[in-house]
């Protein structure tokens, strides 16, 4: 989180954002299926009803009535199969799971099957053939969510249907078959499009939507994460280490005689300088630690483990990415660049009174102490000495 490399590759999504992206579409199309699979079981409960009431009334071609009941049934149970199978998924937090996908292409083929049944077969009064619309609605709506698996599965569901079709016209008039198999073409050409748009216009806004949240939480010229970040970052830390019963550890970094820096090369080598300590400081942690500016030629950085000893270790790391860089310094405490650091060390959730913001001033007088014992050197806190291994 802390390196420099989360700015770069906006044009793409880097695997974690896709994976957010991901994880935001199936639990949005859960919800759609849920919503889905409940509409397609009350609309064929309304025409069953509908098509049993014809019967009993001794309407007119109601023979086709018992033809078409096991698909009702069917159909009926393998929606309410999956509107229930959706909330049990949905209530243990499944993300991006299997099921979730699975579900959704099946109904989409349960409701193409239905669909291709229902324009064959003759049913009485107000029977099947009247919600056809509702349902090239609902598999339009079906295949405008599920975009990506749904349509290459929804075409095998196709295909299927469409022998499954054929065999029932066999016994029926095959001359209904055609105008609706070019109808269900369309609607399935103009859902794929819509899909596709839709689909489309959702990933552009997550992209300007992760542009902004990076604006908002970067330093311009160093890359790193900015200070309102860090405030954020931290709190959140602390709450989890204290759960979690893990060391937070946080390091403040000075860059030594900055202003003599400045007054001898110009701002925008001081600029050019910043940069590389930010680098030189990315280098030396962890990808997932936290990595701040903290305002002008102060950084910060924050890690969360199991193990104090890891503290000192990072902290000669930062020291030595810093020399080895080399930039020459024709008035400080040594002829190159140099940083001081100052390290705090704490388990939140062990005894003894310590707030966050009595922490982050520990960090800062170790800082502190470190430039009164000479600069380019790394001091832990005394309150944390005890805890390095
Ligand atoms: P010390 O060793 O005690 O830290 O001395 P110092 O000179 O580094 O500390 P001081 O706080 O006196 O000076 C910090 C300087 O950092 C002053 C300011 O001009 C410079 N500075 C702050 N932000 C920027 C920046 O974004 N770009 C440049 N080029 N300089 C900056
Ligand atoms: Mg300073
Ligand atoms: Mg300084």
């Amino acid at each position: 989180m802390g390196a420099k490399r989360f700015f770069e590759g906006r044009s793409k999504l880097s695997r974690e954002d896709q994976a957010e992206f991901d994880r935001i579409n199936t639990e949005y199309n859960s919800r759609v299926t849920i919503f889905l699979s409940a509409v397609s079981a009350s609309l064929l409960s309304a025409s069953m009803t509908v098509g049993y009431i014809s019967y009993t009334s001794g309407a007119e071609g109601v023979e086709e009535f018992w033809l078409v009941l096991p698909y009702h049934v069917a159909c009926i149970a393998l929606s309410l199969a999956i509107f229930f199978m959706m909330l049990v998924v949905r209530k243990k937090h499944i993300q991006r799971c299997f099921l979730s996908e699975l579900v959704s292409v099946v109904q989409i083929a349960i409701i193409m099957i239905l669909f291709l049944i229902s324009s064959h077969v003759e049913i009485p009064v107000t029977g099947i053939k009247n919600i056809n619309v509702l349902i090239i609605a609902i598999f339009a709506v079906g295949f405008f969510l599920r975009f990506r698996i749904g349509v290459t599965l929804g075409l095998v569901a196709f295909y299927v249907s469409a022998v499954v079709a054929l065999l029932f016209t066999e016994k029926q008039d095959i001359s209904n078959f055609y105008p609706s198999l070019i109808n269900m073409i369309c609607s399935f050409v103009v859902a794929s499009f819509a899909a596709f748009l839709y689909w489309d216009s959702r990933k552009n806004q997550f992209i300007s939507t992760k542009r902004l949240e990076l604006l908002a939480t970067s330093d311009s010229l160093t890359r790193l994460h900015n200070r309102r970040s860090f405030d954020v970052y931290i709190e959140q830390e602390w709450r989890r280490a204290a759960n979690e019963k893990l060391y937070l550890i946080l390091f403040f970094i000075d860059v030594d005689s900055f202003k003599n820096y400045n007054d001898l090369y110009g701002h925008v080598e001081g600029d050019r300088c910043l940069s590389s300590v930010a680098d030189a400081i990315s280098a030396s942690v962890r990808k997932n630690d936290f990595a701040a500016r903290y305002g002008g030629e102060e950084f910060v950085v924050t890690m969360t483990g199991d193990n104090a000893g890891m503290a000192e270790r990072v902290g000669r790391h930062m020291l030595e990415a810093m020399r080895g860089l080399n930039i020459p310094h024709g008035d400080s405490v040594a002829p190159y660049v140099t940083l001081s650091i100052g390290c705090m060390i704490r388990r939140p959730d062990e005894p003894g009174e310590l707030s966050l913001s009595e922490f982050i001033e520990k960090a800062d007088a170790a800082l502190y102490m470190a430039k009164e014992q000479g600069r380019d050197r790394f001091v832990i806190h005394p309150d944390a000495l005890a805890l390095r291994n």
